[in-house]
């Protein structure tokens, strides 16, 4: 801020430094055009030098010829008369015709009559320097100190003398340089007595609306400060100005909001871990202590060591799942894309999910193209199918049928799984691929054959990560219907799977 204004401040002074050079050069070249002007009367007619009439020999006058009448002409003669002089070359006074008296004013007089002496060292400068007609220009200042601008040079007589030839006289008049240095003591004062005011003013001011500007921002950074891992639902209020600022504290809003929901998603995530670990758990320690204070029997001991093995493997199943699901999630789990024939995965594994269909009686059909090839991750592409077609079957009563269809479009393929199932309400079909949701009252009690929860969210990221869309449809009681869309990138025929290359 300091410095600011201090480069402004010398800003100014040399602005005004320079400006008051220039004003100087232009009041000074315009008092010089004005006797220039003055000058060029004199010569135009105005000023006529000759000899008096009578008697013949009679020393040399000044006439001034204008017309008295004429406002103007009677003006400028005044201008000139106000401060002139004129003399012989000897310097002598000559006389005024028009006053009789010498012809030199009053004010002329103040600043001292040249010296003879000074007028004769005049003549032969100009004789030696052949310029008679050039101007010379000099300051002079009265007995009070007022500045004036003189401008002398050479004017010839009429030649109406003994000698016969044009006698030069020596003729110098003037202009007070008053109002010129009173402009100029003007501009001093201004610059003098308003520019400091105005700098020292526009500073405050400078100061003012930079801490106006400049408040927001602090709320930003104080609400940044407050804002920690428990208190992430603060937001910074918009000033609702449509400006920069309230750019920014909308992104920083938006920002706080995905920090929030991640968070929240964290949290959860614990939460439903630890009660998911918990049940097993309970169970085990349930079985041993029964075990511990109540068998007696080989048998006994045995069922409760089964139970809880049982109980072991659903932990171990659990860990498993979300060690791949987060390694899945952070991106340490990279596909291994080949050129595959989807048709025949699919058909595959119809085959193989027909021993458990038969014996839930559900009826399981297929309608697969032969050929559909596509670049996809075999192991990840068989893990979304294996979900969604134990989970119709799961979800099917006796006597209910799953149907797989795969269709091929110009760009991407689509494979819907749909059964005549249980279905889900559709308050709950939003959540159904979160992690370890299960819809409540979705006929598995909870127990061992529970399912984890987990085989959506793991579907979901599978399509994420092939790019494509999975879709759900369900009406309880008739059936669900998902529908997954995934693009047909192709990858180089030469990509295939190591272990599953042709033999020929
Ligand atoms: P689970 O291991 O419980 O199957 P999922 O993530 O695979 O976990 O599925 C989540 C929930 O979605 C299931 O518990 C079930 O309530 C519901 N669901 C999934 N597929 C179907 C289906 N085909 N028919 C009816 N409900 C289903």
């Amino acid at each position: 801020m300091g410095s600011f204004a201090l480069f402004f401040a010398l800003l100014f002074i040399v602005f005004a430094a320079l400006f008051r050079e220039r004003l100087k050069t232009t009041l000074a070249e315009q008092s010089q055009d004005d006797l220039n002007e003055e000058w060029a009367a004199m010569k135009g007619g105005y000023l006529q030098i000759d000899r008096g009439v009578q008697p013949p020999g009679s020393p040399e006058k000044a006439f001034w010829n204008y017309d008295e009448t004429d406002p103007d002409e009677s003006r400028t003669v005044a201008e000139i008369k106000s401060l002139y002089l004129i003399a012989g070359a000897d310097g002598h006074v000559i006389t005024d015709d028009e006053s009789g008296a010498p012809a030199v004013s009053t004010a002329y007089k103040d600043l001292g009559i040249d010296r003879p002496a000074d007028v004769e060292r005049r003549f032969r400068d100009v004789v030696a320097s052949g310029k008679p007609n050039a101007a010379v220009f000099a300051p002079r200042r009265n007995s009070d100190g007022e500045r004036f601008l003189i401008r002398s040079g050479i004017f010839y007589d009429l030649g109406h003398n003994l000698t016969g030839h044009k006698l030069p006289f020596y003729v110098a008049i003037g202009k007070p340089l008053e109002h010129d240095d009173r402009t100029l003591h003007e501009f001093t004062l201004v610059f003098v007595g308003v520019i400091p005011g105005a700098l020292v003013l526009g500073s405050l001011m400078g100061w003012f609306m930079a801490g106006r500007a400049l408040k927001p921002v602090l709320s930003v950074a104080q609400t940044a400060q407050r804002i920690s891992g428990s208190n992430l639902s603060l937001r910074i209020p918009t000033r609702h100005a449509g400006d920069e600022l309230d750019y920014l504290i909308l992104t920083f809003n938006r920002m706080i909001e995905g920090l929030e929901a991640s968070f929240q998603q964290i949290k959860q995530f614990s939460t439903d871990v630890s009660h998911e670990l918990r049940t097993p758990i309970t169970g085990i320690r349930g079985q041993l202590e029964v075990a511990l204070f109540t068998a007696k029997t080989t048998d006994q001991y045995r069922e409760a060591m089964f139970n809880a093995l049982q109980d072991i493997d659903r932990l171990s199943q659990i860990v498993r799942a979300l060690l791949l699901l987060s390694q899945a999630e952070s991106g340490q789990l990279t596909l291994q894309k080949s050129r595959l024939n989807l048709g025949e995965i699919v058909k595959d594994l119809v085959e193989e999910f027909q021993i458990p269909a038969e014996a839930a009686a559900v009826r399981l059909t297929a309608d697969v193209p032969e050929d559909c090839f596509a670049g996809i991750d075999r192991v990840q592409i068989e893990r979304m199918i294996t979900n969604l077609l134990s989970n119709a079957i799961k979800f099917t009563p006796e006597n209910g049928s799953v149907r797989v269809r795969l269709r091929s479009a110009e760009d991407h393929f689509e494979i819907v799984v749909e059964d005549t199932g249980c279905g889900i309400p559709t308050e709950y079909l939003p959540h159904i691929f979160d992690r370890f949701y299960r819809v409540p009252g979705s006929g598995t009690a909870p127990g061992p054959e529970q399912g984890l929860g987990l085989g959506l969210s793991f579907v979901a990221w599978i399509v994420k990560a092939h790019d494509g869309k999975i879709e759900v449809e369900s009406s309880p009681g008739k059936g669900t219907r998902f529908t997954i869309s995934l693009p047909l990138t192709d990858v180089p025929a030469d990509a295939l799977e190591p272990e599953r290359q042709p033999a020929g």
